[in-house]
């Protein structure tokens, strides 16, 4: 899953960033409202994180922007303004949460998990298929009625990009770019020993590789 943090303060940015990696998302940092726009004209992203004191371009015409371009991405707003009207502008302009600074990771975390649930559809925090259990706040899975197994940052990346969609097939590029941020090397067959890994600790059958194509979960059985 790829987010997009647009942020100039170096501080801030660097630790947001951290954060995000840890928690297994392939993060791309850009440090104004400009860039910001252009990278979300080339590059599909999950989230915004977006600030909204930003150099030249600010956080509410980089907003504008997005939604003129009937772009659905979800967007949350991380901002030290705490006036009312800003927050009522920024939500009224097409963002889906707002976090006041300074806040905890563990609470940007949480509610970038509820605000992509919502876009998904979904009420329930677990993705699933059915058969096979995916829990965002905790990176375990489970295979019905099996103990749930421990992903890494990498491998829960790589099921939760599929459990999004079942039944969808996505191939190597696709996977590599929903887990890998800008300058992070991929290795040529990180997905193989990805998709083996994730195979030995919830069953062969749990990842279909179609030939040629990609690989999928199945749709809700
Ligand atoms: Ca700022």
């Amino acid at each position: 899953m790829r987010v997009l943090l647009v942020e100039d303060d170096a501080m801030i940015g660097a630790a947001v960033e951290g954060a995000l990696k840890d928690a297994a998302y392939a993060a791309d940092w850009v440090r104004n409202g400009q860039t910001a726009l252009s990278t979300l004209a080339c590059q599909h992203y999950d989230l915004v994180l977006l600030d909204l004191g930003l150099p030249g371009k600010d956080g509410q015409e980089v907003l504008a922007g997005i939604r003129a371009r009937d772009n659905p991405v979800p967007v949350l707003i991380i901002t030290a303004r705490d006036g009312l009207d800003d927050r009522l502008r920024g939500l009224d302009g097409g963002a889906d949460d707002y976090l006041l600074k300074p806040f905890e990771m563990a609470e940007l975390l949480a509610r970038m998990r509820a605000v992509l649930r919502r876009k998904g559809g979904r009420g329930v925090p677990l993705l699933g298929n059915g058969v096979l259990t995916l829990d965002p706040a905790t990176r375990e899975a489970s295979v019905q009625g099996g103990a749930p197994a421990q992903l890494s940052h990498r491998e829960f990346s790589l099921l939760r990009a599929l459990l999004i969609r079942p039944g969808t097939i996505l191939s190597r590029s696709e996977l590599e770019d929903r887990i890998y941020g800008w300058g992070e090397e991929v290795e040529s067959n990180a997905v193989e020993y990805l998709i083996h890994a994730l195979r030995r600790k919830l069953g062969s059958d749990v990842i279909k590789n179609v030939r040629g194509v990609g690989w999928m979960v199945s749709r809700n059985v």
